[in-house]
């Protein structure tokens, strides 16, 4: 298998993130276990970084794709802003050493008590996305005498192709607020005294594996900014969401993030508009892998079952998407392949990791890495089945640490009683 990545690599037939083998990680660490490379994430973000030097912008890493502390850490201290979409993740990014100031708040639904948490943090600005929200933020800033930035996030009615779960901009979904509408809340908006509207912002989707959808987002978002600052508002930032997706699939061709940037650059440039991107997906996917153990081999009626120690409850993707991870053998072997399922502990038929995959040969004992699982991994996992869930390693060149231990049974129970 011919693996094309800046983190991880086969030396000598072991699988190695950076330069650290995976299988003593496995060993020492346990499985099931996710593993981070920090070289791969900050690549990423500095490719983004990198494409807007001398432009004014600021890249907010949203926190949801993978909200570890040690991963926030390493983005605030490589001047990373943050897309958050709840107060959890405030309180991580604050708790991270994150900088409010740099932190924008996304999300259709949010509470009184998260709004007012965002505004005493004083947060860069809130992406708003009803009028209801617009009335709510300015109650709770005039209560406490601020003034907050705001923009509105707009459905731009562009179609990103992705999953329906993970798509986003169109006008049938719960997000943003409709164009045609968007004009006249903006003049409705202006006149609450407390709120300060300065941006207009857009998220179209997730996995996006075209350009062409968020640049056409990206031209009605600027012809929006150009009507709305003919009408007086002071509008100086635009936020284009995240969105860009990854190769999950060794044969997939994911945009170039460095080449997607300075398209957007080139259509930003002259506007006197300050950038915003918010992306998740494409700093964190590619960083991670799922390190998961063979415990048993047992043929089926129609098909071999490998049954491995990580379940849906580890990595949802799989199960919730229908969404394909490449699984590599940690010890390359001579043993070849067996086309089979890969499948968890849980008693759920949609508990799977790969359904009739070619897959390598392995045995009992042998350790599997689950590929492109550093996004909307862990964060999605649970404990149903009443499994603690497993620990997050990040590696850094030759060393290792855990970053998240390994729950345990005393976890699982905290906070209940009979
Ligand atoms: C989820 C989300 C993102 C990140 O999306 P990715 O596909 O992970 O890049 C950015 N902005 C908003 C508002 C989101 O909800």
């Amino acid at each position: 298998m011919l693996l094309s990545s800046d983190a991880y690599s086969y030396r000598s037939g072991v699988l190695y993130c950076e330069e650290v083998p995976l299988d003593e990680i496995a060993r020492r660490a346990g499985t099931p276990c996710y593993v981070y490379s920090s070289r791969a994430v900050l690549n990423r973000f500095r490719a983004y970084k990198g494409a807007l030097e001398g432009f004014p912008h600021l890249v907010s890493y949203a926190v949801k794709a993978n909200s570890n502390l040690a991963l926030l850490r390493l983005l605030a201290e490589a001047g990373a802003g943050f897309d958050i979409v709840s107060g959890g993740e405030l309180f991580r990014v604050i708790q991270a050493g994150g900088d409010p100031s740099r932190v924008v708040f996304s999300g259709v639904g949010k509470t009184p008590a998260e709004i007012e948490y965002a505004l005493k943090s004083s947060i860069y600005a809130f992406h708003c996305e009803s009028e209801g929200e617009l009335g709510l933020i300015e109650a709770l800033s005039a209560r406490l005498g601020v003034r907050a930035r705001v923009a509105l996030r707009v459905n731009p009615d562009v179609d990103a192709g992705a999953h329906p779960y993970i798509s986003t901009g169109m006008r049938e979904h719960k997000f943003g607020i409709e164009m045609a509408e968007a004009e006249s809340l903006y003049r409705r908006a202006q006149k609450l005294p407390h709120l300060s509207l300065e941006g207009v912002s857009c998220h179209i989707g997730s996995q996006i594996l075209e350009v062409e959808p968020l640049l056409e987002a990206l031209d009605r978002l600027l012809e929006l900014a150009r009507r709305l600052r003919q009408a007086g508002l002071p509008i100086r930032h635009l936020d284009l969401g995240g969105g860009l997706g990854i190769p999950y699939r060794l044969s997939d061709a994911a945009p170039n993030i460095a080449e997607f940037v300075k398209q957007v650059r080139r259509r930003m440039e002259g506007q006197d508009l300050f950038l915003i991107l918010e992306p998740g997906r494409s700093i964190v996917g590619e960083a991670g892998v799922l390190l998961t153990t063979v415990l048993y081999r047992k043929p089926g009626a129609t098909r071999e079952f490998i049954i491995v120690d990580a379940a849906m409850n580890d990595l949802l993707r799989p199960s919730l998407y229908q969404s394909h991870h490449e699984i590599f053998a940690v010890r390359q072997s001579l043993r070849g392949t067996v086309r089979a399922d890969v499948v968890g502990p849980v008693c759920e038929s949609g508990d799977f990791l790969a359904l009739d995959r070619e897959m390598p040969n392995a045995l009992p004992g042998d350790v599997l890495a689950v590929w492109t699982a550093g996004a909307y991994g862990f964060v999605l996992a649970s404990n149903y089945n009443s499994r603690p869930r497993p620990p997050e390693v990040l590696v850094e060149a030759d060393r290792w640490r855990i970053v998240r231990a390994r729950e345990t049974y005393e976890d699982l129970i905290r906070g209940e009683s009979v």
